[in-house]
């Protein structure tokens, strides 16, 4: 499924290339749709390069969109260190290995930033040829749908990573899309036993709490008194909406010397700077992810983490673009939707 601008993506037949030395071909099993998905296709481009090529993949639109998914390996190139017939999750950012930030491991910041998906081919597509480094071998009899929301996993574990977090904080999560779900199921992993989730649609304040949130609440409820009363403000707040409301909301819950962790994609927000300043409070930030996968395939294979419980909905490829379109004008009251790819080795 080919993004060719805003309210324009289109199954096409693509030449299934052959990978070079250090890609793999896939054939997708499942490919989860994201917001940043239903953006370019609502409004975009927004990541997609359309004038000139992206620096690492090479792309420029169309392209296949689509960032979160698994399937199995079908063919190699020469200095792939996997093998064919191999099921395997995704993780998508594009690294160049030479640049200031790949050179410290931070290859989620990498000068090259980009995922396939958005940035080159990605995973709405039967097959799709990615590096060699992208693909992360599953254990066999992994389910491959609960495999392919990995990825928003990696999201959320490396933002509570990337944050000052332990077992004897207090948190709040603004926003209980799938990230923020799974942020708070990365809480609980990480022993956080007060975990407020805050979002306006119940049913995924439900799922929340059956991921880790030990109260959720609307946000038109009484959240910061709420928040106060139960902890006389949180150390951390994890904004995963994206806009002024959720970040003032985040930021008047937490405590003196707390830290707002920033994972929502507003273009600006205003921020109350003598308030911050006079409680010490800090704002971090957390893009994407790095070294997370491994960490999470484990807790995929030892039943720590029920990714397929996310899954609310799940359509055929032939029937992504007209869901897609539906999902970026209308919104969508689930969770995770899915997206069933097909390729032959699935
Ligand atoms: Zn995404
Ligand atoms: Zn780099």
């Amino acid at each position: 499924m080919r993004w060719h601008g805003p309210g324009d993506v289109r199954l096409e037949t693509v030449e299934l290339p052959s990978p070079a030395p250090d890609e793999v071909l896939v054939a997708v099993a499942y490919c989860g749709v994201c917001g940043s998905d239903l953006h370019e296709v609502k409004d975009g481009p927004h990541g997609i390069p359309v004038s000139r090529p992206h620096p690492i993949s090479g792309a420029v639109a169309p392209l296949t969109l689509g960032h979160e998914f698994s399937g199995t390996v079908v063919a190699v190139g020469a200095a792939a260190d996997v093998a064919v017939g191999t099921p395997v999750a995704v993780e998508p950012n594009y690294r160049c290995g030479r640049c200031v930030a790949c050179g410290e491991g931070r290859y989620e910041v990498c000068d090259g930033f980009g995922f396939a998906g958005l940035m080159g081919d990605g995973g709405l597509a039967e097959y799709v040829l990615v590096p060699a480094y992208m693909v992360h071998p599953l254990p066999d009899g992994t389910d491959l749908a609960a495999a392919a929301v990995l990825e928003p996993a990696a999201v959320a574990l490396h933002a509570v990573r990337r944050s000052t977090v332990d077992a004897g904080s207090s948190a709040l999560v603004v926003g209980l899309g799938p990230v923020g779900i799974l942020v708070c199921a990365m809480l609980r992993e990480a022993g956080v036993e007060l975990v407020v989730g805050i979002d306006p649609v119940p049913a995924r304040r439900e799922l929340a709490v059956r991921f880790g949130a030990s109260t959720v609440l609307g946000p038109d409820e009484d959240v910061v008194s709420t928040v106060r009363r139960l902890s006389g403000g949180v150390h951390v707040a994890f904004e995963v909406v994206g806009a002024q409301a959720a970040f003032d909301q985040a930021l008047a819950c937490l405590r003196p010397g707390g830290e707002l962790m920033l994972l929502g994609l507003a273009d600006r927000l205003c921020v109350p700077a003598l308030d911050m300043v006079n409680a010490e409070l800090r704002i971090s930030t957390s893009v994407g992810y790095r070294d997370c996968h491994d960490e999470l395939i484990g807790l995929l294979a030892g039943g720590r983490l029920d990714l397929g419980a996310l899954v609310t909905d799940v359509v055929a490829l032939a029937d992504a673009p007209a869901a897609l379109l539906r999902m970026a004008t209308e919104g969508g009251r689930g969770v995770k939707t899915l997206v069933r790819c097909g390729g032959e080795a699935c």
